[in-house]
């Protein structure tokens, strides 16, 4: 569960965010929508307090994050994992310690890291690419084994800010498909994009914002029209 309570995010006395109340129930997929500049990476940034927000309160599964302790984003990096336009792959690793990075960070053993690799490679349909560097890959590939990094923790939910804006059409569905999967799988996910093409055509929740505000939630407007045809 995602809460944001009365959210504004102020930077050089300039509204990036203001006044936004939502929330994201565990599982859901939702897109946040809106043209560039209109607020969606500010949002993803506040949940994993990579900013502070100048007003308001925002909740990940009852985690206070505007409170937590400096000791704790570790645990809730974790808890979120993120994927951004630009793949942040390290490019003197391959990708099978790309994708292991997290879990050499924590020191687990290295039958661990293995085990847990294999299986997320095979997930995101990388297994032959293993040892490849990303400079050898695609892009569909290399956002594919962003998305393994990003969820070899197992985080509960996944921030994706504009995945598919360095992709063609063909990999940027092969993105969407696999996100839809992890969806299944019961992550909860939250996708920033300003490409149309992508959200309208999904039926996942979309939150439009504009200028720094919830603009629609195609959530409300479905239990509007509900209430309507009582
Ligand atoms: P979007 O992701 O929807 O394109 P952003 O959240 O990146 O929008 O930006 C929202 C607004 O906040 C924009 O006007 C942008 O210029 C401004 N902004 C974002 N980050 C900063 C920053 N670090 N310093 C100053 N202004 C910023
Ligand atoms: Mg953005």
């Amino acid at each position: 569960m995602i809460e944001f309570k009365d959210v504004s995010k102020k930077y050089d006395g300039i509204f990036a965010l203001s006044n936004v109340n939502l929330g994201i129930d565990d599982s859901e997929f939702v897109f946040l929508t809106g043209p560039s500049g209109a607020g969606k990476s500010t949002l993803l940034k506040l949940l994993i307090r990579e900013e502070f927000p100048t007003h308001g309160e925002i909740y990940v599964d009852e985690w206070d994050i505007v409170h937590l302790p400096m000791e704790r984003l570790p645990h809730l990096r974790r808890k979120v994992g993120t994927i951004f336009q630009d793949f942040k792959l390290l490019p003197q690793k391959t990708v099978f310690e790309n994708v292991s990075f997290p879990m050499e960070i924590l020191g687990l053993s290295d039958q661990e890291i293995s085990r847990a690799t294999k299986e997320m490679l095979e997930l995101v349909r990388l297994s032959d690419k293993a040892y490849h560097f990303p400079y050898q890959l695609s892009g569909g590939e290399e956002q594919r084994a962003a998305i393994a990094r990003a969820m070899i923790m197992r985080p509960d939910v996944l921030l994706a800010d504009e995945p598919t804006g360095n992709l063609d059409p063909q990999s940027a569905w092969e993105v969407m498909q696999l996100l839809a999967k992890l969806n299944s799988l019961g992550t909860t996910i939250l996708m920033a994009t300003h490409n149309l093409d992508i959200s309208s055509n999904l039926p996942h929740r979309k939150l439009e914002i504009k200028e720094g505000r919830v603009f629609s939630d195609s959530k409300k407007n479905v239990s509007a029209k509900e209430k309507i045809h009582k």
